[in-house]
Protein backbone atom coordinates (compact mmCIF):
# COMPACT_ATOMS: atom_id res chain seq x y z
CA UNK A 1 0.00 0.00 0.00
CA UNK A 2 1.30 3.49 -0.67
CA UNK A 3 1.47 5.90 2.22
CA UNK A 4 -2.13 7.38 1.10
CA UNK A 5 -3.79 4.03 1.35
CA UNK A 6 -1.99 3.70 5.12
CA UNK A 7 -3.36 7.27 6.13
CA UNK A 8 -6.93 6.28 4.71
CA UNK A 9 -6.28 2.75 6.53
CA UNK A 10 -5.18 4.67 10.11
CA UNK A 11 -7.75 6.85 9.69
CA UNK A 12 -10.23 3.98 9.48
CA UNK A 13 -9.17 2.63 12.53
CA UNK A 14 -9.15 6.16 14.85
CA UNK A 15 -12.91 6.46 13.49
CA UNK A 16 -14.22 2.79 14.51
CA UNK A 17 -12.03 3.04 17.35
CA UNK A 18 -14.15 6.14 18.71
CA UNK A 19 -17.58 4.17 17.46
CA UNK A 20 -16.46 1.02 19.65
CA UNK A 21 -15.32 3.13 22.15
CA UNK A 22 -17.70 1.85 25.22
CA UNK A 23 -18.16 -1.97 23.58
CA UNK A 24 -16.32 -5.47 24.89
CA UNK A 25 -15.98 -8.51 22.92
CA UNK A 26 -18.14 -11.21 24.78
CA UNK A 27 -14.76 -13.09 25.91
CA UNK A 28 -14.46 -13.61 29.66
CA UNK A 29 -11.41 -11.19 29.71
CA UNK A 30 -14.13 -8.57 27.58
CA UNK A 31 -11.32 -7.73 25.51
CA UNK A 32 -12.12 -4.09 23.50
CA UNK A 33 -13.95 -4.54 20.74
CA UNK A 34 -11.61 -2.70 18.34
CA UNK A 35 -9.33 -5.45 18.63
CA UNK A 36 -11.68 -7.77 16.69
CA UNK A 37 -11.64 -5.18 13.53
CA UNK A 38 -8.40 -4.55 13.69
CA UNK A 39 -7.54 -8.14 13.45
CA UNK A 40 -10.09 -8.56 11.27
CA UNK A 41 -7.75 -6.17 8.28
CA UNK A 42 -4.90 -8.37 9.49
CA UNK A 43 -5.85 -11.76 8.93
CA UNK A 44 -7.01 -10.23 4.82
CA UNK A 45 -3.46 -8.70 4.96
CA UNK A 46 -1.23 -11.11 6.01
CA UNK A 47 -2.79 -14.56 5.78
CA UNK A 48 -5.09 -13.49 2.79
CA UNK A 49 -2.26 -11.72 0.87
CA UNK A 50 -4.65 -8.69 0.50
CA UNK A 51 -3.48 -5.18 -0.51
CA UNK A 52 -6.61 -3.22 -1.56
CA UNK A 53 -6.85 -0.36 0.64
CA UNK A 54 -10.79 -0.31 0.58
CA UNK A 55 -11.14 -3.84 1.36
CA UNK A 56 -8.89 -3.28 4.40
CA UNK A 57 -10.41 0.07 5.38
CA UNK A 58 -13.88 -1.76 5.15
CA UNK A 59 -12.91 -4.53 7.54
CA UNK A 60 -11.97 -2.28 10.37
CA UNK A 61 -15.00 -0.84 9.67
CA UNK A 62 -17.37 -3.78 9.41
CA UNK A 63 -19.35 -3.69 12.89
CA UNK A 64 -19.89 0.41 12.99
CA UNK A 65 -23.05 0.55 11.79
CA UNK A 66 -24.26 -3.17 13.24
CA UNK A 67 -23.40 -2.22 16.33
CA UNK A 68 -22.98 1.77 17.03
CA UNK A 69 -24.67 4.68 16.00
CA UNK A 70 -22.76 4.90 12.52
CA UNK A 71 -24.86 5.51 9.57
CA UNK A 72 -23.43 4.54 5.97
CA UNK A 73 -23.78 7.97 4.88
CA UNK A 74 -21.30 9.28 7.80
CA UNK A 75 -18.94 6.18 6.35
CA UNK A 76 -19.58 7.63 2.98
CA UNK A 77 -18.64 11.11 4.11
CA UNK A 78 -15.15 10.14 5.50
CA UNK A 79 -14.40 7.35 3.96
CA UNK A 80 -16.10 7.36 -0.02
CA UNK A 81 -18.67 5.56 -1.72
CA UNK A 82 -17.25 1.92 -2.46
CA UNK A 83 -16.02 1.63 1.14
CA UNK A 84 -19.20 2.34 2.50
CA UNK A 85 -20.91 0.10 -0.32
CA UNK A 86 -19.07 -2.85 0.90
CA UNK A 87 -19.45 -2.36 4.78
CA UNK A 88 -23.20 -2.01 3.58
CA UNK A 89 -22.98 -5.59 1.60
CA UNK A 90 -21.86 -6.82 5.02
CA UNK A 91 -24.07 -5.17 7.04
CA UNK A 92 -27.14 -7.29 8.57
CA UNK A 93 -30.36 -5.57 8.80
CA UNK A 94 -31.20 -4.59 12.43
CA UNK A 95 -35.07 -4.74 12.14
CA UNK A 96 -34.88 -8.40 11.56
CA UNK A 97 -34.55 -11.13 14.39
CA UNK A 98 -31.37 -12.72 15.04
CA UNK A 99 -32.89 -15.86 13.21
CA UNK A 100 -33.76 -14.20 10.39
CA UNK A 101 -30.03 -12.69 10.30
CA UNK A 102 -28.25 -16.07 9.85
CA UNK A 103 -30.98 -17.51 7.33
CA UNK A 104 -30.35 -14.28 5.11
CA UNK A 105 -26.21 -14.47 6.12
CA UNK A 106 -26.92 -18.01 4.57
CA UNK A 107 -29.11 -17.16 1.64
CA UNK A 108 -27.20 -13.73 0.00
CA UNK A 109 -23.34 -14.83 0.86
CA UNK A 110 -22.87 -16.15 -2.72
CA UNK A 111 -24.08 -12.99 -4.26
CA UNK A 112 -21.77 -10.89 -2.86
CA UNK A 113 -18.79 -8.57 -4.39
CA UNK A 114 -15.87 -9.98 -3.90
CA UNK A 115 -14.72 -7.65 -1.70
CA UNK A 116 -17.61 -8.40 0.75
CA UNK A 117 -17.05 -11.63 0.60
CA UNK A 118 -13.14 -11.31 1.95
CA UNK A 119 -14.63 -9.30 4.75
CA UNK A 120 -17.06 -12.20 5.83
CA UNK A 121 -14.30 -14.75 5.24
CA UNK A 122 -12.37 -12.73 7.59
CA UNK A 123 -14.95 -11.75 10.29
CA UNK A 124 -15.90 -15.62 10.75
CA UNK A 125 -11.73 -16.85 10.98
CA UNK A 126 -11.53 -14.17 13.59
CA UNK A 127 -14.83 -15.03 15.62
CA UNK A 128 -13.74 -18.95 15.21
CA UNK A 129 -10.32 -18.81 16.61
CA UNK A 130 -11.96 -16.47 19.41
CA UNK A 131 -14.55 -19.23 20.18
CA UNK A 132 -11.79 -22.02 19.68
CA UNK A 133 -9.64 -19.68 22.33
CA UNK A 134 -12.05 -19.46 24.97
CA UNK A 135 -15.97 -19.24 25.42
CA UNK A 136 -17.76 -16.49 25.92
CA UNK A 137 -19.77 -16.36 29.19
CA UNK A 138 -23.04 -18.20 28.88
CA UNK A 139 -22.09 -20.28 25.94
CA UNK A 140 -22.19 -23.88 26.15
CA UNK A 141 -20.54 -26.51 23.40
CA UNK A 142 -23.83 -26.96 21.85
CA UNK A 143 -24.00 -23.53 20.94
CA UNK A 144 -20.43 -23.26 19.78
CA UNK A 145 -21.33 -26.17 17.84
CA UNK A 146 -24.42 -24.30 16.35
CA UNK A 147 -22.06 -21.20 15.54
CA UNK A 148 -19.79 -23.72 14.12
CA UNK A 149 -21.94 -25.43 11.87
CA UNK A 150 -23.62 -21.65 10.67
CA UNK A 151 -20.57 -20.44 9.52
CA UNK A 152 -19.24 -23.20 7.67
CA UNK A 153 -22.99 -23.25 5.66
CA UNK A 154 -22.14 -19.14 4.74
CA UNK A 155 -18.60 -20.04 3.95
CA UNK A 156 -18.67 -22.86 2.14
CA UNK A 157 -20.30 -21.26 -0.40
CA UNK A 158 -17.63 -18.28 -0.63
CA UNK A 159 -14.49 -19.76 -0.79
CA UNK A 160 -13.60 -19.04 -4.21
CA UNK A 161 -13.02 -15.47 -3.01
CA UNK A 162 -9.33 -16.47 -1.60
CA UNK A 163 -7.88 -19.74 -1.57
CA UNK A 164 -6.07 -18.74 1.42
CA UNK A 165 -8.47 -17.99 3.85
CA UNK A 166 -10.89 -20.95 2.44
CA UNK A 167 -8.00 -23.45 3.30
CA UNK A 168 -7.52 -22.04 6.79
CA UNK A 169 -11.52 -22.06 7.25
CA UNK A 170 -11.83 -25.09 6.01
CA UNK A 171 -9.01 -26.42 8.44
CA UNK A 172 -10.69 -25.11 11.26
CA UNK A 173 -14.27 -26.78 9.94
CA UNK A 174 -12.53 -29.85 9.78
CA UNK A 175 -10.66 -29.73 13.37
CA UNK A 176 -13.55 -28.49 14.96
CA UNK A 177 -16.16 -31.63 13.30
CA UNK A 178 -12.98 -33.87 14.70
CA UNK A 179 -13.39 -32.96 18.49
P1 LIG B 1 -24.17 -15.05 18.12
O1 LIG B 1 -24.26 -16.51 18.22
O2 LIG B 1 -24.43 -14.44 16.81
O3 LIG B 1 -22.76 -14.53 18.71
C1 LIG B 1 -21.63 -14.65 17.94
C2 LIG B 1 -21.27 -13.28 17.42
O4 LIG B 1 -20.84 -12.47 18.50
C3 LIG B 1 -20.10 -13.36 16.47
O5 LIG B 1 -20.54 -13.51 15.15
C4 LIG B 1 -19.39 -12.04 16.71
O6 LIG B 1 -20.00 -11.09 15.84
C5 LIG B 1 -19.74 -11.66 18.13
N1 LIG B 1 -18.71 -11.90 19.16
C6 LIG B 1 -18.39 -11.06 20.18
N2 LIG B 1 -17.49 -11.58 20.99
C7 LIG B 1 -17.17 -12.79 20.49
C8 LIG B 1 -16.25 -13.80 20.90
N3 LIG B 1 -15.49 -13.67 21.99
N4 LIG B 1 -16.17 -14.92 20.16
C9 LIG B 1 -16.93 -15.07 19.06
N5 LIG B 1 -17.83 -14.13 18.62
C10 LIG B 1 -17.94 -13.00 19.33
O7 LIG B 1 -25.03 -14.49 19.24
P2 LIG B 1 -26.21 -13.49 19.15
O8 LIG B 1 -26.57 -13.26 20.54
O9 LIG B 1 -25.89 -12.35 18.29
O10 LIG B 1 -27.30 -14.35 18.35
C11 LIG B 1 -28.14 -15.23 18.95
C12 LIG B 1 -28.23 -16.47 18.09
O11 LIG B 1 -27.60 -17.51 18.79
C13 LIG B 1 -29.63 -16.88 17.80
O12 LIG B 1 -29.84 -16.84 16.42
C14 LIG B 1 -29.78 -18.32 18.31
O13 LIG B 1 -30.00 -19.20 17.23
C15 LIG B 1 -28.44 -18.65 18.86
N6 LIG B 1 -28.57 -19.05 20.26
C16 LIG B 1 -28.21 -20.30 20.62
C17 LIG B 1 -28.28 -20.74 21.94
C18 LIG B 1 -27.84 -22.09 22.29
O14 LIG B 1 -27.70 -22.39 23.46
N7 LIG B 1 -27.57 -22.96 21.35
C19 LIG B 1 -28.77 -19.84 22.99
C20 LIG B 1 -29.11 -18.54 22.52
C21 LIG B 1 -29.01 -18.19 21.21
P3 LIG B 1 -19.24 -9.78 15.30
O15 LIG B 1 -18.30 -10.19 14.24
O16 LIG B 1 -20.38 -8.96 14.77
O17 LIG B 1 -18.59 -9.17 16.50
ZN1 LIG C 1 -17.25 -8.83 12.89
Amino acid sequence: ACNADLADIIYAVDFAARKHKNQRRKDPEKTPYINHPIGVAHILIQEGGIEDGEVIQAAILHDTVEDTDTTFEELEEHFGKSVANIVREVTDNKLLSKEERKELQVKNASHKSLQAKLVKLADKIYNLRDLNRVLPEGWDENRRREYFNWAEKVCCQIYDANDHLAKCLQTLFSEFSGK
